[in-house]
């Protein structure tokens, strides 16, 4: 006899359960509601669209894996979304479904088949206005906490007013704070770290950590599903706010804009936000005025390279986290060899720790020796763009004035296209912020400068010397 669908669905809670915390399994799992099965579909009722986009976002492969158990591999879910009328508030919520073109008559009941094994693009999770608070995920790494982020000299500063910030969110002079300093240094592990002392010392409190590139994403993917109140609103309701690399909000004036409305929203309301930059807000190019001087109204603290003593530290730690032993002296060894970031630090460790227990060799000096030369010499350094201009600049033999200048000339402008297409490969720059760079061009003209860069190095042979000689001068420094 086939099992019911009330059967299957309750199987598949009893699995979900046991792989979600009980909070987050009564707001986003007991409100599903099994409508029928039909081979291996099964059709679940969620309250609102963004009910679906919250499951699809976070729970996509726990869902997967408890409707397979039931239904096998194959399995498929269907929403259906209804809007009750439930909310003690006189006007019905509004969502924007997918455009169905119906715009008069919004269907009640709206099934949205999505197989599972789609690749979801990120949606944002929106809030039906009049629905109160929901349990947000807060996107914190629960191991980057502050008890495995060593003070040095080097972040003394960060690290405490981020303690302070961890103990009284919204509730000192440094809101908002801003971190900031090169790759690898440890601004991301800092911002978690306040928002999981936070979290810990008010369960309450709505936090959340989000890069500003997803932020940037969610914000375009609103406008176009004209959902941008929604957008707004979902922001607006967060206690502690966290945005990771806001450097990629340059030359993105709309995001600005959007990011100001929400930053004064939180901030007059006494919620606390966090950023984190590569770089201080004085040198923030291409962010709007008004956006940098409310940077400055709180705490900008910066974090540099650590020192030999911290790097020792560093590593101490990760080791005795894991559990291994190594002598004194190969530790200092590798500290004292890698000495531009945390991450590198890390990563000369872990392939360490690799290469021994692959091998079954006993981590020794000479192990180590033959180790951190390979990979202090493949280690790319991170290549700006202000570097990679001043070397086509050379290259050419022309002044950088005439590269970010708005002159047409065919070989400036292919000194530029060459500048812009680097500066895609090499660094992680948005095209939005490459071509405010190279002489404020908008992200389309990058987009083209890239293109024609391809096709000619394909079609014309001293263009092909060009990029080759260029693309030696610049990794081999
Ligand atoms: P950033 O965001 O500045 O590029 P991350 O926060 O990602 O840097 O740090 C890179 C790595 O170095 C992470 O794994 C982080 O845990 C580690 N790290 C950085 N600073 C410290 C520190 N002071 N103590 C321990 N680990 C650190
Ligand atoms: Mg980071």
């Amino acid at each position: 006899m086939s099992k019911t669908v009330g059967t299957i669905w309750n199987e598949a809670l009893e699995f979900i359960k046991d792989n979600v915390d009980e909070q987050c399994y009564d707001t986003w799992f007991t409100p599903i509601k099994p409508i029928k099965i039909q081979g291996s579909v099964l059709t679940v009722q969620v309250p609102s669209k963004f009910f679906y986009e919250y499951l699809e976002e976070n729970y996509i492969s726990l869902l997967k894996a408890a409707i397979t158990k039931g239904l096998g591999e194959g399995a498929k879910l269907v929403y259906s979304i209804v809007m009750e009328n439930s909310y003690d508030n006189s006007t019905p919520p509004t969502m924007k479904l997918p455009s169905s073109g119906r715009k008069k008559h919004r269907p009640q009941s709206v099934n949205m088949p999505v197989a599972l094994t789609n690749e979801k693009s990120i949606k944002n999770p929106f809030v039906i206005p009049g629905l109160q608070k929901l349990n947000i995920d807060s996107q914190l790494n629960p191991n980057y906490t502050f008890d495995n982020f060593i003070e040095g000299d080097c972040n003394r500063l960060a690290r405490s007013a981020g303690m302070a910030v961890g103990k009284s969110p919204g509730g000192t002079s440094f809101n908002p704070l801003m971190l900031y300093g090169g790759v690898g240094l440890g601004k991301t592990h800092l911002a978690h770290a306040i928002g999981v002392e936070i979290k810990d010392n008010y369960p309450e409190k709505t936090v959340l950590y989000v890069s500003a590139e997803k932020f940037t994403q969610q914000f375009i993917d609103s406008i176009r599903n004209n959902s941008k109140n929604d957008f707004v609103h979902f922001y607006q309701m967060i206690d502690v706010l966290i945005i990771d690399d806001v450097q990629s909000f340059s030359g993105k004036e709309k995001t600005q804009d959007v990011f100001f409305e929400i930053f004064n929203h939180l901030h007059q309301n006494g919620k606390q936000i966090i950023l984190t930059s590569d770089r201080a807000p004085v040198e923030l190019q291409g962010m709007e005025q008004r956006l940098l001087s409310r940077f400055k109204w709180g705490l900008s603290a910066d974090l540099q390279k650590p020192g030999l003593e911290t790097r020792v530290a560093i590593l101490g730690k990760k080791l005795y986290n894991d559990g291994i032993e190594v002598d004194h002296e190969i530790v200092e060894f590798i500290a004292y060899s890698i000495n531009s970031n945390v991450r590198e630090l890390e990563g000369a460790l872990i392939s360490i720790l690799a290469q021994s227990s692959l091998n079954k060799k006993q981590i020794t000096m000479e192990l180590v020796k033959s180790m951190v030369d390979k990979f202090v010499k493949s280690t790319t350094r991170e290549i700006s763009i202000d570097f990679i201009q001043k070397v086509v600049c050379d290259y050419f033999d022309m002044p950088l004035e005439l590269l970010k200048s708005k002159t047409r000339k065919r070989e400036i402008v292919q000194a530029r296209q060459l500048s812009m297409y680097f500066s895609k490969q090499l660094t992680k720059n948005s095209l939005a912020s490459i071509g405010q760079q190279c002489g404020n061009k908008d992200h389309a003209t990058v987009l083209h400068a890239c293109r024609t860069v391809n096709n000619l190095k394909e079609t014309d042979k001293r263009f092909k010397t060009y990029v080759e000689d260029l693309q030696k001068r610049l990794t081999l420094a």
